[in-house]
């Protein structure tokens, strides 16, 4: 029977259609885009998104996931007043400890435990505006050609804001293969989670990173309050810088911050979310990153239905992760394959790192 006033949301054919006219080559409109996050998860057209997203995925990256672990470097006394964050200004955050720069030896122990775990790479985080030129900097550098020596994971970083061109080529020379610094939200609505920097000063710091030659990792996160126009807004922001890999976070409501008091989104919207980002990023690496056990809890297991590639694994910054034994199994039951080794940073498709995190994430990054 027709379906009175289709619209694309509500029309299976028309999506299937989409996803292939993606596959080969179309760029879909914000007005499409907006049509998929509108559409019902459980209705035919749902199922319709889902297997074009998929479908999407395996043609331009294929069903080899990507994995990466984070840790917090240097947590808490930050600077910056991100709304979502438990290690920013002035919020007592209980659920992780503070601690300056962690020494060498601890950085080690962390990077094999993520190699354990299946991360391809780490990446250290540290909670301040940015990394400084002179002693801290130097700090930083010797702790990436540490880990890089070391082998087993690729040393990466999420550093906050990057005040020269010289900063970002002096982490390049250290050895970091790709830095994550993400834009967080839509530009329309990032004075409501932070006003201590601007969406100008992080879109500096992206230009210095590709600058440098080192890999972009940047993505968000959903669930702040942002409007649906919003979402296709950061996502069209994203497609014209192309990052290597976009994590893609979901607001996780921690007591005590400033988006403390939001309910996390339901677990509809956020696959509905993932998936129409794989039909605006069709060659991007997309990372489920923070939050996703709280959006999407008993389900979590589906989450590869939304044509993502890539999965954090282990703890995130101030919050618990997934055993990655839970991943293996969720991959293997979508057909797609968990990696054990590092791989080169090669954007549509290829490796690249990750690096995200999420609420109590870090970084003006
Ligand atoms: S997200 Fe990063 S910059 Fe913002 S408050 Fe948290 S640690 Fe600081």
């Amino acid at each position: 029977m027709p379906i009175a006033n289709p619209t694309l949301a509500n029309d299976p054919a028309a999506i299937t259609a989409l996803a292939e006219a993606v596959c080969a080559g179309t760029t879909i409109s914000s007005s499409d885009a907006l049509e998929l996050l509108s559409v019902d998860e459980a209705s035919p057209a749902g199922a319709a998104l889902f297997a074009g997203a998929q479908r999407i995925r395996d043609h331009f990256i294929g069903k080899t996931l990507k994995c990466c672990s984070v840790l917090n470097v240097k947590a808490g006394n930050c600077s910056e007043n991100c709304s979502y964050c438990a290690q920013a200004s002035g919020v007592a955050a209980t659920t992780y400890q503070k601690h300056k720069f962690l020494p060498d030896e601890d950085i080690r122990q962390a990077a094999s435990s993520a190699a354990a775990n299946g991360a391809q790479a780490l990446g250290l985080v540290a909670a301040w505006w940015g990394v400084k030129e002179g002693s801290q900097l130097d700090m930083v550098c010797d702790a990436v050609k540490s880990l890089k020596d070391a082998g087993g994971v690729r040393p990466d970083v999420n550093l906050g804001i990057l005040e020269s061109q010289h900063c970002a080529d002096r982490l390049r020379q250290a050895g970091v293969a790709v830095y994550g610094h993400n834009l967080e939200t839509a530009r329309s609505f990032f004075d409501n989670i932070c006003t201590t920097h601007s969406y100008e000063e992080r879109l500096k710091t992206v230009q210095y990173i590709k600058q440098s030659g080192m890999g972009l990792c940047s993505g968000g996160i959903f669930g702040m309050g942002e409007s649906p126009a919003q979402r296709v807004e950061f996502l069209e922001q994203l497609r014209f810088l192309e990052p290597d890999m976009i994590p893609l976070n979901f607001l996780n409501p921690i007591a005590g911050t400033k988006l403390g008091h939001l309910a996390p989104l339901p677990a509809g919207d956020g696959f509905v979310t993932l998936a129409t980002a794989r039909f605006m990023l069709p060659d991007r690496n997309l990372m489920a990153a923070g939050g996703k056990e709280v959006v999407f809890a008993d389900r979590l297991g589906e989450i590869f239905k939304t044509g993502i590639n890539a999965v954090m694994v282990g703890n995130y910054l101030t919050t618990l992760g997934t055993a990655p034994e839970f991943w293996v199994e969720a991959a293997r039951r979508h057909g797609l394959r968990m990696p054990r080794t590092v791989t080169a940073i090669s954007p549509p498709g290829g490796g690249c790192a990750e690096r995200a995190e999420q609420p109590g994430r870090a970084s003006a990054a």
